[in-house]
């Protein structure tokens, strides 16, 4: 038995690379990323995806050089399909991937810290913690407020609507009594939330919307006024800060104002919107950018997407929310064979307060270039988005193009009214024309019947000379465009 087991471990050696081929895969996996950065500043932000049959496919009696296996993902992965890590990427909200996040995501992985229990991983957590503690107190939320790192937005809604209703006890008896209050203009996440937590027996009622794409606190108040006169709960309301297809921020403020007057749980979608609270932008009628979340820590949770507006990698969120007892009842568990691990005061165990046990340790990501480097030069980008996003909105009008509301944030909509040709139609031929091209990627939707082109600045790769890269593309393909007709 001895002789089997040294040769079993003879076989399994070649996962604990010794230094020196540890330093020869580091070089080939640094160099490949050095090029592909390099490469970002002329390549495109979207190639039509080929078709990988017969590629990227794993043959499991077979070894491969680590070089060659980086060439097959050169050929078949990078250029195929969207770029995300491209400034050129303006579509749907980008993302970003500084590297000194990946470097975070490195060192979290070769250590493999277990973040998900504080008595295992105290220094881990506490990483954690720190940073869900500044995102409560950038939110304005008080001390002792929390919440939890999350895959993204999504994970982070479902957290909070899990929360939210057994903080008040409802259980499957109560959903059809239930009243949940949004607008058309919510990411699709909440609903898919609403139904994995249970509620989809719940009466989701859509308030609508103004001219702003804003949602409309008469109509909320009227609603909440005649559900309750007919022996019904109004139990929450989702806010947007910044919805996904204007980048609209709703009347927090007053929306708050009628939760605390009818005790409704008051949740806010942030994934997208909420690091702007970090910017000092003025805007042209004496305000500040940041007065559009005013009201925001009278929220009772929020979700917020450090991978969208800290220009991080894909792959982390954040839940945040105001009553950490109530988070904890709804996500806590004993077993036995955890005992040894006992709530501690320092640190709430992020285990405790999600669905996860063990985790990716994802704050390494966000806590590396945060030490590193400080809140600035995230602000100075943040600033610079909003800014580009306004120079585009007022730009593109000169091309003749008709827009939609002044960009609160660093999404617009815009359109081309041809005279003569069916206006959506002209505007799905610009789109394919401009993905043809490939060097900028944007998206498109679709409000009310209407076809809207849509301006999403968020990658921290993103300058002025990917706005003006767009505004010349569009302008030419507007003209193809109508020659073709
Ligand atoms: C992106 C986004 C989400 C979903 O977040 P994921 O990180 O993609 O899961 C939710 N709400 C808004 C407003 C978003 O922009």
């Amino acid at each position: 038995m001895r002789h089997h087991i040294e040769e079993l471990e003879r076989i399994g050696k070649i996962l604990s690379p010794d230094s020196v081929q540890r330093a020869t895969d580091i070089e080939l996996i640094s160099n490949f990323c050095s090029k592909f950065i390099n490469d970002l500043e002329i390549s495109n932000a979207y190639n039509a995806p080929n078709s990988l049959t017969g590629r990227l496919e794993l043959n499991l009696n077979e070894t491969c050089k680590l070089a060659d296996i980086l060439l097959e993902l050169e050929s078949s992965m990078i250029a195929n399909g969207l770029n995300p890590a491209s400034g050129g990427h303006l579509g749907y909200i980008p993302g970003g991937g500084i590297h000194t996040g990946a470097l975070g995501d490195y060192l979290a992985a070769v250590t493999n810290q277990y973040a998900g229990v504080n008595f295992a991983g105290p220094g881990a957590v506490k990483i954690e913690n720190e940073l869900i503690r500044w995102m409560c107190d950038l939110m304005g939320y008080p001390k002792g407020s929390l919440g939890n790192l999350t895959s993204g937005g999504s994970t982070a809604n479902l957290i909070a609507f899990v929360t939210a209703r057994e903080a008040r006890s409802i259980s499957s008896i109560h959903f059809h009594q239930q009243c949940i209050y949004l607008t058309k203009q919510v990411h699709h996440c909440v609903h898919k939330a609403i139904r994995i937590c249970g509620l989809k027996d719940a009466h989701t009622r859509f308030v609508e919307v103004d001219d702003q794409f804003k949602m409309r606190v008469d109509l909320l108040e009227k609603y909440i006024l005649e559900d309750i006169a007919s022996g019904l709960i109004p139990m929450m309301i989702v806010a947007s800060a910044g919805t996904t297809d204007t980048g609209a921020v709703d009347p927090i403020y007053q929306i708050a104002d009628i939760a605390e007057k009818y005790k409704i749980w008051f949740h806010i979608d942030a994934a997208y919107g909420g690091f702007f609270m970090l910017s000092d932008i003025d805007n042209s009628n004496g305000t500040k950018l940041k007065d559009l979340f005013k009201g925001i820590d009278r929220s009772d949770s929020l979700a917020i997407d450090p991978h969208k507006g800290l220009f991080l990698s894909y792959g982390l969120g954040a839940v945040l929310i105001k009553d950490v007892e109530s988070l904890y009842k709804a996500h806590y568990y004993k077993a036995a064979y955890m005992q040894d691990t006992i709530r501690s005061n320092e640190e709430l165990s992020p285990a405790d307060l999600s669905i996860e046990l063990t985790k990716h340790f994802r704050g390494m990501r966000l806590w590396l270039p945060l030490k590193y480097y400080g809140i600035r030069p995230f602000k100075a980008l943040l600033e610079e988005k909003i800014l580009l996003c306004r120079y585009f909105y007022s730009e593109i009008q000169k091309l003749g193009f008709e827009v939609g509301p002044y960009p609160e944030l660093s999404v617009c909509i815009y359109r081309y009214v041809p005279e003569h040709q069916d206006i959506n139609e002209f505007n799905e031929k610009l789109l394919m024309e401009v993905h043809q091209i490939g060097r900028i990627f944007i998206t498109s939707t679709s409000i009310e019947g209407k076809y809207w082109l849509r301006l999403a600045v968020l990658s921290f790769r993103t300058h002025m000379n990917e706005i003006e890269l767009l505004l010349d593309i569009l302008k030419n393909a507007k003209e193809k465009v109508l020659m073709d007709y």
